[in-house]
């Protein structure tokens, strides 16, 4: 019963913090000056980027395999041993969420600099519109299946098309 009390108390001082810091980050965000949608620039690291966005379909992919999955598991099994592709699936999480968050700490946009990759406020200016995801998974959907996206702050365009399909 304790153990109830403190996770539900973390659990509420936890998420007032988290409101708190994103509120401040809200007010003190500062537009960038606006880039011309039409001025499309080839992305330096488009192979890293699209890689990022793969990570993340990759993430997606493991949490929809695995919620449903546990609760199969131990409906079906009483929860009494592991199946292997519980863990493979598990593994390949621990090790997906890192490397993306190492890619998107580093890769930044060319003109305002900001992390494109993290969204730090709730409606970025250059953000796709949409009620029920947010401009980061629409961005990461872009990136993954279009040829194209825009920093969801400046509004820069950038192409992800490889290398040597950019030189034809
Ligand atoms: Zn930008």
């Amino acid at each position: 019963m304790k153990t109830i009390l403190i996770t539900i108390v973390a659990t509420v001082v936890g998420s007032l913090i988290a409101h708190a810091l994103s509120a401040r980050q809200e007010r003190a965000f500062q537009p960038p000056p606006a880039r011309d949608a039409a001025a499309l620039e080839p992305c330096a690291h488009s192979v890293l980027i699209r890689a990022s966005a793969y990570l993340v379909l990759t993430a997606w992919a493991c949490i929809y395999i695995l919620v449903p999955g546990t609760v199969i598991w131990a409906l079906a099994t009483g929860a009494r041993y592991v199946p292997v592709y519980m863990l493979v699936v598990l593994g390949a999480l621990i090790v997906v969420i890192p490397v993306y968050l190492l890619l998107a700490l580093w890769l930044r946009c060319r003109h305002c600099g900001r992390r494109f990759l993290i969204q730090t406020i709730r409606r970025p200016p250059y953000g796709e519109p949409s009620r029920n995801t947010s401009a980061w998974e629409r961005l990461i959907v872009r990136i993954a299946f279009h040829d194209r996206f825009r920093c969801m702050y400046c509004g820069q365009s950038y192409s992800v098309r490889p290398p040597a399909l950019e030189a034809q």
